[in-house]
């Protein structure tokens, strides 16, 4: 792929790639295929100093902005690997960074930027409530200098690779809230006491190779003073990280639609069959430049909602549409991609269909196309709220 303009991060991709580079493909399909953890690859960027670029140098951090945090995401998955094994280590801590006492952070965060500390997992889902998240019904109850929870999560990611999680879970009952959104709680869960004793994780085999479970929590006691911020107020903080995560995600689908833009040209224009290569089609040749094309405009998307966080202004409505571009983009990318490979495109050494399971995922989670939609409906157009 040719490009014109130069690059104000080609430093940071420079140095990504070096690492990335010795993580060739083969590894990555090796992990997938055991179904395992690429657990030499995360511990290599987190020893680089990668994962903490979002915490500040005061506690031990790079300090960096958005915009370059973005840039490791994309080149993690341009290079053929998958972010989302490490992406909660870099963004969850912000909620810690955002809303935690001082001496929280004090606590928390250099031996998270450090890596001794994994934050890998963020509990919000619910089996019964889905994306109806105000109607959770995991409960924390204070009982002297502690809290009872009990209740049930699922598909919560990277557990079995995190030290900590923060978990939400309502501390007043729905009934007793005057706005829905009220009366929830999040609390920094110790994995390593709490699993066994009040929690059980039950894995649940996926399409990816995404480290995931289900939660039961019967009788969990969280020391009080692990509440971070305000009781009652979660549901708030919870939505003060999604724009980070929105837009960071939104960066490995551009990786993604790279990766597979770059593999498909390629081999198009290699692939000889009724006498030239397969590429010289016009038919062949349109699906891969449309998608090139949406990749590039869901990449501008990214860059102005990465712009605007940075410089602390409102980015909801740019953060959703990264987010919602980019996964549309990479999906039709990875489906150019294993047309035009035709059946080497499902044979697992090409790594396509590794890479197409893996994007797939972004038009459903963190947050489906159509709850994007609605929020643009409703917050940016001003129309009716529709649930
Ligand atoms: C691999 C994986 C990893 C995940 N990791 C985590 C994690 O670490 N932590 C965590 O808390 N969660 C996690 N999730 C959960 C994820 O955020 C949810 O799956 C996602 O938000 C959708 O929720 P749901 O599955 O309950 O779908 P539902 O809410 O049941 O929705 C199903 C479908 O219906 C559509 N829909 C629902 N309501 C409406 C509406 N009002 N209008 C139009 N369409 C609607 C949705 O768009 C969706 O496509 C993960 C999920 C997966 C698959």
């Amino acid at each position: 792929m040719k490009h014109t303009h130069t690059d104000p991060h080609q430093d940071i991709r420079d140095a990504v790639r070096a690492l990335c580079a010795e993580f060739p493909a083969e590894y990555h399909r090796k992990v997938d295929e055991q179904r395992g953890y690429p657990a030499e690859f995360v511990d290599a960027l987190t020893r680089a100093g990668w994962m903490a670029a979002l915490i500040p140098q005061e506690y031990g951090g790079s300090g960096l902005g958005l915009t370059e945090a973005s840039v490791i995401m994309e080149e993690i998955n341009r290079a053929g690997g998958n972010s989302g094994a490490c992406h909660g280590q870099m963004y969850n801590m912000g909620t810690l960074l955002r809303h935690g006492s001082a001496a929280q952070k004090k606590r928390y965060l250099p031996k998270i930027a450090s890596g001794d500390l994994r934050l890998q997992s963020m509990g919000v889902t619910e089996p019964t409530t889905g994306t109806d998240t105000t109607k959770i019904k995991t409960t924390a109850v204070r009982k002297g200098d502690h809290y009872v929870v009990n209740g049930q999560k699922v598909w919560i990611s990277r557990i079995q690779h995190s030290d900590l999680m923060i978990l939400l879970a309502r501390t007043t009952p729905l009934a007793e809230v005057k706005k829905k959104s009220e009366g929830m709680s999040i609390f920094i869960v110790d994995l390593r006491e709490a699993i066994g004793k009040g929690l059980e994780v039950r894995p649940i085999l996926n399409m990816v190779n995404h480290e995931t479970n289900e939660l039961f929590f019967d009788e969990l006691e969280i020391p009080a003073e692990n509440l971070i911020g305000e009781e009652g107020k979660g549901f708030k903080y919870i939505l003060d990280g999604l724009n980070a995560e929105r837009t960071l995600i939104a960066a490995e689908c551009i990786g993604d639609g790279y990766w597979f833009i770059d593999k498909v040209s390629k081999y198009a224009s290699e692939r000889v069959v009724f006498g030239r290569p397969i590429g010289q089609n016009q038919g062949v040749q349109f699906p891969i430049a449309e998608s090139y094309i949406e990749v590039e405009a869901a990449n501008l998307m990214r860059w102005k909602a990465c712009q605007l966080y940075d410089a602390h202004q409102p980015c909801g409505a740019e953060a959703n549409m990264a987010k919602y571009l980019a996964a549309k983009a990479s999906w039709e990318a990875a489906n150019a991609c294993i047309q035009f490979h035709g059946g080497f495109g499902f044979a697992c050494e090409y790594d396509v269909e590794r890479k197409f399971r893996e994007t797939r995922l972004y038009q459903v989670a963190p947050i489906s196309t159509n709850l994007i939609l609605s929020y643009v409906a409703e917050h940016v157009l001003g129309m009716p709220r529709s649930f």
